[in-house]
């Protein structure tokens, strides 16, 4: 029985060699057309017509010609001119270490399928507890996006502070529950209330300040409001950087009145976490040591590859609350945290990349000092662009930044219907994607539908943001 050269050709490594240069090759050309701003940002084909394209499309007959293709007709998240989500051009190292975790392909979830990735994930849970400065008996695990982190976070919450055995008896099987939460906060906070079978009223909404902010005074009212209903609440969520503005909830004084109140403090730092590597915006951050659960992805500020998130517990024993179930033929029959180094424990995963590594070879390679620098150059390229808005008399800024988020909008001369302006800031931002040349997001926000662009590439120079005000100005409507 002999292995069929189909199979012994996939498997050459020689083949493979071969392969990897061209491939890097292609790569690195198209790292350097990025930077020299070539080629659209957004390569904008309307949906139906792309859908078509691809699905009738065949091989060139070299798959690293393929590839070159699809990253010819892929949005170019690492063109400095490309200002919209919260997506980093990921460092090209840990991109690297990502091709090295495929190859290895260890699943992680028991120690032996992970021998070198689950101590490294550890070491790196410890760096994150270090930086936000949490105490020790702090750790967590690192899962597959701030959405599911929310949900991991969440569903340990639930478990330890709903008063009955959420695991075992089910949703229902106690009073209705609620948490407080920001009118501005994520859309997988209200998704994870909602998975978690608590329905809509699981949500307390609590007010934002003309700064964005949830604050302690707009929780208390929140909870005032609770005591109404049927729902006993348990818990606060914070935002470290609302996704929409950026804005920092001010941490220290919901911890003291999550302490006060006996109530779960998760802060959602998913964005805003890396805050803590610089010492210039380490501030905004004060008080999230108090948090109990704290979700932040290493793969907004901190440069990696979507996805590495990590779900932080100031008590390490919350993070086997989450799935508080045994699965013997892959666990121990004994206290979970007697084993550990057995991740799959602590995540709605079973099998998981080797995310850690990335990150930890970032670390080792260039040092926390490279971090700050990126950080402060996002922070520092966002109070550039807010200033030169601020002094253009045909564009308002909604807020200064506290982050590197930046929200705005043209406002032509004599235009100020609010339904007007809404328009026309939306018809302006769906030219500037089909138009391509740049690439910036919208948000509608109380006062209105706001642009909205986060400056993540630290490659971005001034004058890319003197250039897409005048091409915001030349595309108007
Ligand atoms: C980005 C973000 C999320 C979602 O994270 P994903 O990794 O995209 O799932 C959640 N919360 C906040 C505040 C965010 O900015």
């Amino acid at each position: 029985m002999s292995i069929p050269r189909s199979i012994l050709d996939a498997y050459d490594p020689e083949r493979f060699r071969a392969d990897g240069h061209k491939l890097i090759d292609m790569l690195a050309g198209q790292l350097a057309r990025w930077q020299r701003r070539e080629g659209p940002v957004v390569p904008w084909r309307d949906p139906a017509r792309a859908r078509s394209h691809w699905a009738e499309s065949t091989s060139s007959g070299d798959f690293v010609d393929d590839l070159a293709r699809i990253a010819a007709a892929s949005t170019a998240v690492a063109n400095p001119r490309c200002m919209a989500h919260q997506v980093p051009p990921p460092l090209p190292a840990a991109a690297l270490a990502e091709l090295v975790s495929a190859i290895l392909n260890n699943g992680m979830a028991v120690f032996e399928m992970g021998p070198a990735a689950v101590p490294i994930e550890l070491a790196v849970i410890e760096w994150m507890c270090g930086t936000l400065g949490l105490p020790r008996g702090a750790g967590g695990v690192l899962t597959s996006g701030g959405s599911l982190g929310n949900l991991t976070a969440l569903l340990a919450m639930r478990q330890a502070h709903a008063g009955f055995d959420v695991w075992k008896a089910g949703a229902h099987g106690g009073p209705p529950l609620a948490v407080i939460v920001s009118s501005e906060a994520h859309y997988s906070v209200s998704r994870t209330l909602a998975i978690m079978g608590w329905g809509e009223g699981g949500a307390i909404r609590a007010a934002v300040d003309a700064r964005h902010r949830m604050t302690a005074r707009a929780v208390e009212d929140a909870l005032a409001q609770a005591q109404g209903s049927d729902r006993r609440v348990i818990g606060i969520i914070a935002a470290a950087g609302s996704t929409a503005t950026g804005a920092y909830d001010p941490l220290g004084e919901l911890a003291d009145l999550a302490a006060a109140r006996g109530l779960w403090l998760h802060v959602d730092a998913a964005h805003g976490g890396g805050a803590a590597l610089s010492p210039t915006h380490r501030g905004k951050l004060a008080g999230i040591e108090r948090a109990d659960s704290i979700v932040w992805d290493a793969h907004k500020l901190l440069m990696m590859p979507a996805l590495v998130t990590a779900v932080l517990f100031k008590r390490e024993h919350h993070a086997y609350e989450a799935f508080a179930q045994q699965a013997s033929y892959l666990f121990a029959e004994t206290p979970p945290a007697e084993h550990w180094w057995d991740l799959g424990q602590r995540t709605l995963e079973c099998t998981k990349r080797m995310m850690a590594i990335e990150l930890w070879v970032a670390l080792r390679s260039r040092g926390e000092a490279w971090f700050t620098d990126v950080i402060d150059r996002q922070h520092e390229l966002a109070t550039e662009l807010a200033q030169k808005l601020a002094d253009a008399p045909d564009f308002e800024l909604a807020l200064e930044p506290e982050s590197n988020i930046v929200c705005y909008r043209h406002r032509p001369p004599g235009m100020t219907d609010q339904g007007a302006l809404d328009r026309h800031n939306r018809a302006l931002r769906e030219r500037v994607v089909t138009d391509g040349r740049f690439y910036i997001v919208g948000t509608t926000l109380p006062t209105g539908y706001h642009l909205r662009s986060t400056l993540m590439n630290p490659l971005i120079e001034p004058d890319d943001l003197h250039d897409l005000i005048a091409h915001l100005r030349k595309l108007c409507p």
